[in-house]
């Protein structure tokens, strides 16, 4: 679903935010990538949404080699992406609904669809009585759970997340992370990106651990080696 092969990124700095990262993310799988700040985990979240293009190695994600795909075809490459951000970027001006809708809207679904498909994300996140209210009226940990519904919506077969419970605290944070293992339980390949170490041990989850952009351990918990 998502392979690195010997990925190297210098941004015009000429800092290495990545340097020759390789491995392998099969269809279905939830895996972490964690590290202390600046070790590079937005930079690959970066290379898969194509924010960013490596500056050598090989990139695939959902059979797409990325070094292929030109203009038109981030757009395409990005619907297949469910995208989550710490500042969950929602619209302040918008509902609940109008949110989860984006991206329905712009894939051009009918209204009756999208309809019943931002209805079924929220129930999924447990926010179906609140499609009417403003985000600003939400708590952080509700706000967040529009995000994911949002990514979720369009059942793209990856969501990638960048800190996705950067604002919250432990209990929340452990909620929100135990819906994204929910999706990658029904097949959604999951990527999230995490400094939060304590968290990660405790869902018990694949992790590839960045230290200075170099891969320095693919954390597999025990009984579930590939
Ligand atoms: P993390 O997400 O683990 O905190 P990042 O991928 O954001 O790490 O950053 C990795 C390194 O690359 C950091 O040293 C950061 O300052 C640097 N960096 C990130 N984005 C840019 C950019 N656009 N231009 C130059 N340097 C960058
Ligand atoms: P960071 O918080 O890591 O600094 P930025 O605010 O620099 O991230 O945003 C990273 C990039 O992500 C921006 O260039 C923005 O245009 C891009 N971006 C925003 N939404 C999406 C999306 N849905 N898919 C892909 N890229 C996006």
């Amino acid at each position: 679903m998502i392979r690195f092969d010997n990925v190297s990124k210098r941004y015009l700095t000429g800092l290495d935010a990545l340097a020759e990262v390789s491995f392998e993310i099969e269809a279905g799988e939830m895996v972490f990538v964690t590290g202390h700040s600046g070790a590079g985990k937005s930079t690959l979240l970066k290379l898969i949404s194509l924010v960013e293009r490596p500056t050598r190695g090989q990139i695939v994600v959902n059979h797409a080699e990325l070094g292929r795909v030109r203009r038109r075809g981030i757009a395409h490459l990005r619907r297949g992406i469910g995208m989550v951000f710490q500042d969950h970027r929602l619209l302040m001006d918008r509902s609940v609904f109008d949110n989860v809708a984006l991206p329905l809207l712009i894939a051009g679904a009918a209204r009756d669809e999208i309809g019943k498909r931002v209805r079924a994300a929220l129930d999924k996140v447990g926010l179906l009585a609140r499609e009417k209210a403003h985000p600003l009226t939400l708590s952080t940990g509700e706000q967040q759970r529009v995000g994911i519904a949002r990514a979720i919506v369009a059942k793209p077969p990856m969501i990638i997340a960048d800190e996705p419970t950067g604002n919250l605290d432990p209990q929340l944070s452990l909620e929100i992370m135990g819906l994204f293992a929910e999706f990658g339980a029904v097949g959604t390949t999951v990527l999230v990106a995490s400094h939060d170490l304590l968290l990660i041990k405790r869902l018990g989850k694949r992790a590839l651990v960045l230290d200075h952009g170099r891969l320095v351990d693919d954390f597999r918990p025990q009984g579930k080696a590939p």
